[in-house]
């Protein structure tokens, strides 16, 4: 079973081969890509968290430990945000106090939260369809929050899809669910 340096290592040098196989489908396929630079770059970027993403399923996982922190972090915010406004103690600082309360609160329970309800390691995380899913949001992420035009944006979505693919095909766990 290959370990992290291994997955992200292979989707850093296998690149080329994604983007050539891009180039096939344009040319002969008349799959509408555009593979201008920018969205070569982002491709890259998600291509090779792709070749690592799928172990998020997994709790000692450098990329599960890692997003971890980031989620519980959000998750406070988030309700911090909502709670600041409705907190009425008095004076500035209590109510301000008592909405971190909340949001710490919050917090750990994510922190524990995405632990507890990751799908089994090896489940449907490592399939096809979450391979799929990872490339429609990568699309999604460009086209609507970077505002890229379709072409390039369906070019980053392949790119995800084949990186999140990559890691399953090393992990020999190519299953459609
Ligand atoms: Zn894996």
């Amino acid at each position: 079973m290959p370990n992290y340096d291994a997955h992200v290592l292979s989707g850093i040098v296998s690149y080329p081969l994604a983007v050539f196989l891009a180039f096939a489908l344009r040319d002969h396929l008349g799959v509408p890509f555009v593979l201008s630079t920018t969205a070569m770059l982002v491709g890259y970027a998600l291509y090779v968290l792709g070749a690592d993403l799928p172990d998020m399923d997994h709790p000692n996982a450098l990329i599960h430990r890692g997003t971890k922190p980031i989620v519980a972090v959000a998750t406070g915010s988030a309700v911090f945000v909502r709670a600041l406004g409705s907190v009425n103690l008095g004076s500035e600082s209590l109510n301000v106090t008592a909405a971190w309360g909340m949001a710490v609160l919050a917090a750990v329970i994510a922190w524990y939260g995405f632990t507890a309800i990751m799908p089994k390691h090896r489940g449907i995380v490592h399939s096809l369809l979450f391979a799929a899913m990872y490339g429609v949001l990568s699309y999604a992420l460009v086209k609507y929050g970077l505002g890229m035009a379709t072409g390039g944006a369906l070019f980053v979505g392949f790119a995800a899809f084949c990186g999140y693919t990559l890691h399953l095909i090393l992990d020999g766990a190519v299953s459609l669910v």
